[in-house]
Formats: structure tokens, sequence, C-alpha cells
């Protein structure tokens, strides 16, 4: 039997909200990340990995079950998840698998929702806690005095180092950090006290996005809180100086939580070699979505631009995939389980959506997929104000249809404005600093990407907003539309 026909070991290590530009392998100019990366410097980066909806709820609901969210059901933050669904962990323990989570699952509590398809599991009550976190197991609660990066993989590697026997193991470990509030722990407060790079987009004045856009609260300037900062600014600040003093403040903060959880990573990889496990584990290294970290002025994540929606998604094996150039094709956070099954050899569930990006990592790529289909339903009037949308993701373009209206899903507001378009060509403006959606020169662009978008979701199984026309081009050819 050759290496590659054991059946590989599974970590998948999942933070929440760290955004690949605070990443020293995607090229950070903010911080560095000596142990993340070292998973990218034995196996791959995968460059252009997106969640279809940027909500810590939603994407772990799409990790899991390899589902969009009108399909599994979790659509916002206040829709726990059916925990019978199958997911790849489910699956991989019915195939002999021993299965462990830990840490944060923000997916409900109860019965109904608690974790299903794991030996152990151990997690986070809601969004958890930084400090002494309150920890679930099925046999209660109990507090667990520290620091929830470090517990979370103290608990991940005791459980792993408690199994006998030579059945693979797939172990989830799902850290708070680096999510709001940004409470680093004594070991890392402070280490950031030089002036951190101000984003170029910092001062965007949003100026061709749509109004939904410029609804939102989720400003640096204006929309940090006096709980987010810790500290009251220095006298004396004009808005200007203020604005920089909040963003400074903020990213010591957020930076420092993501140095831990460097730390922490690093622990896992020296387990795993002690062990030595580390050439037949696949090991991945990725975050539920991005943020923005004074991008456009914005922290948070939720809208379907770039800094929101990239994953980042670092993943080493070395008995299998060979170290080589980043992976440039588009991949979804739904793509993750029919991935992980094909390494593992176990058959997906027939209901998983998405494509395995296994033959991407190990150089064999025979299959691809053109466009990313994104939905965030959450409309929420709040936390960030930031409407409910949907759209599509090629390579160059991006068309989003913001349909600004919550459907009356748990978690979202009444309140619904009219619908908007904004369309961005990607390889003439990278940032998306100019909506091009009215621009005579995109016509054509923008009539494909709608009929495109429109087939997409109706082969997704998902349904187009009743404010939104049939396209132009699919109108004119009705056949086109019943045929999909
Ligand atoms: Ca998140």
């Amino acid at each position: 039997m050759s290496n590659s026909a054991r059946r590989p070991n599974i970590v998948l290590i999942l933070t929440d909200d760290h955004a690949s530009h605070a990443i020293g392998a995607y090229g950070s100019v903010v911080n560095t990340t000596p142990r993340i990366d070292e998973i990218a410097a034995t196996g791959r980066r995968i460059d252009n990995c997106f969640c279809t909806n940027a909500l810590c709820t939603p994407s772990r609901a799409s990790i899991l079950t390899g589902t969009h969210s009108h399909v599994n059901g979790v659509t916002t933050l206040d829709t726990p998840i059916d925990a019978s669904q199958p997911t790849f962990a489910s699956l991989l323990k019915d195939a002999g698998y021993r299965t462990g989570l830990v840490g944060k699952w923000h997916m409900g509590e109860g019965p109904a929702h608690d974790p299903q398809g794991f030996d152990y599991w151990a997690v986070l009550r809601g969004q958890g806690e930084y400090f002494n976190p309150q920890i679930l197991t099925k046999h209660g609660v109990e507090v667990v005095p520290g620091y929830a990066t470090d517990i979370i993989t103290d608990l991940a590697l005791d459980w792993v180092d408690s199994l006998d026997g030579d059945e693979p193991w797939c172990l989830l470990i799902h850290h708070k950090a680096p999510h709001r509030a940004w409470e680093p722990d004594e070991k890392h407060k402070g280490m950031y006290t030089d002036p951190i790079r101000v984003p170029g987009t910092f001062d965007d004045d949003h100026a061709t996005r749509s109004q939904a856009a410029r609804r939102a609260t989720m400003r640096v300037a204006e929309d940090l809180t006096p709980e987010d900062l810790k500290q009251d600014p220095p006298e004396g600040l004009d808005d200007e100086q203020l604005a920089l003093w909040k963003y400074q403040r903020y990213m010591e903060d957020y930076l420092a939580c993501v140095a831990s959880v460097d730390d922490n990573v690093g622990r896992v990889t020296d387990w795993l070699r002690a062990q030595s496990h580390f050439d037949d584990t696949l090991l991945m290294y990725t975050s539920d979505q991005g943020f923005f970290l004074g991008d456009h002025g914005w922290f948070d994540k939720r809208f379907m631009y770039e800094e929101s929606i990239r994953m980042p998604l670092l993943v080493s094996y070395p008995s299998r995939i060979t170290p080589g150039e980043p992976v440039e094709q588009l991949i979804t956070n739904v793509d993750f389980a029919r991935t992980i099954l094909e390494a593992a050899g176990v058959e997906p569930h027939e209901r998983m959506q998405g494509t395995s990006f296994l033959p991407q990592l190990t150089g064999s790529p025979d299959s691809t997929q053109d466009a990313v289909y994104y939905r965030y339903y959450e409309n929420d009037d709040q936390h960030h104000h930031a409407p409910a949308h949907y759209g599509i993701r090629t390579e160059r373009h991006k068309l989003i249809y913001f349909y600004n209206d919550g459907l009356g899903l748990p978690g979202t507001s009444g309140i619904s404005y009219p619908p908007e378009w904004e369309l961005y060509d990607l390889v003439a403006d990278p940032e998306e600093l100019t909506n091009v959606c009215d621009e005579p020169s995109y016509t054509e662009i923008r009539e494909e990407l709608e009929a495109q978008l429109w087939r997409l979701q109706a082969d997704l199984g998902d349904v187009p907003h009743p404010t939104q026309e049939v396209p132009a081009r699919l109108a004119a050819h009705p056949t086109a539309i019943s045929m999909n």
C-alpha cells in the first residue's frame, strides 16, 4: 500500500473573521504569521476562495454541509442549524473516522442544534468569550479558566492524544479569534505599538456605490464603540486624526488576537510533526469569511465586496500535495465538504453542492467553475445596516443585486428599500472603487452577467427576488429559461 492509499487524518483550523490580508503568506503589510505561513510553504496557498454568505453562522453551515444557505436553511445569525443534516463530519464518522470538534459552533444550542456526527465535541456557547469561556459538551456547561484560543487548542490536542488504534481521525479546531471585540491575551497585548499601515482605500467616499452600501454602519471613524476600542482617545484630535487613532486601536487588538492564533497553529503543526502525523494529515487553515481592515473606511464583513468574501485557505498534505504555485481557480466554502471527503475516499452525500478542489491541490485539475454565487440574507437594521443582496463573481467581474428586503426571515428587518445594482470590473478596478453598472461601455457585460446570474441561481435551486425582472437576454429567448 502506497502512502497515498492511507486514509489521511484531517485537521481543519477555522478562525473567525481572519482576513487573508492579515496573513504573511498572502503578503500582509500589517503583521507577520510565521506559523500559519508554514502550512502554505509545505503545501499550497489558495488565492480565490470565497464564502457564499459572509456571516459567521451561515458560512459555518455551508462548510460543514457542503450546501448553500438556501439548502441548509442557515441564512442568518438567527436561523439555527438542523444538526441532523449530513455533513462531511457525519459521513467521515460513518466511514470509520473518529471525529472531534472544539471551539466556536454558533449555529444554535439544544437537542436539535447541538453538534451531531462527532464522537467528541466541546464548543463555546453562542459567540463565546475570549477569557474564561463557557464550554458546552454533551455533559453540560463548564467555565474553563484561561484564554479561549489556548483552551481550544488544549482541548483539541487532548482529545486527539486520547485516541488509540490506527483508524484515521478528523479534528475541527474552530477559534473565536479574531472576532470582535478583539480581546488579546496578556502575552500579545501591546505587541503592535508602531503605526500600522493604513489601507489605500481608507478614505473611500463611496461616491458611485449604491445607497444600500452607503447606509451601512460599519465605519471605523463612526461606528467602532468604546467597548471595541477599550480606551478613550487623546484630547484635541480633529476628525481625521480621530479616525486614524480608532483605526490603530482597532488593528492593534485585532492583530494581537491573530498573533495568538498563529502561536496556536504552531502548536498543532508541532504536535503533528512530533507524532509523525504531519505527512499524512490534510491540514487546512481558513476563516469563515474575510473582514474589512479599514478598507473602504470599514470594519466587519457581510457585503459581497472582496475583503469580506475572500477566505484565506492554506492546505498541506505532504504525502499527496506537492508544494507549488498558488491555486487560482474560483473556490467556495461550499466546496470544502466534497474536497475533504474525496481526500478521505468517502462518497459525498448526493445533496452536497460544490465541486471538490482536491484535483487542483494534487496537480491534476479536471474541473473548473467559472463563477461564484453569493447571497446575504440578513438585511439587518440592528448591527450594521447591511442590506440583503445576491450576486455573481466571475474571474473578472462582479454583479450585485441589492434587493434590500429581509423576506421575513428570522433576524432580518421589516424595512425594505428600492432595489439597486452594482457592477465592478475587477481587472480595471481591483479595489472596487467604481460601480460601472450604468456605464454604457459595460452594457453588454452587464446583460451577460445578469443572464449568467439568473441561470446559476436556478442551477443551484435558489430563486430570484420578486423585484428582479427576467434578464433581457433570457426574456428574448424564453426557452433558455425553461432549460434551466
Ligand atoms: Ca465570522
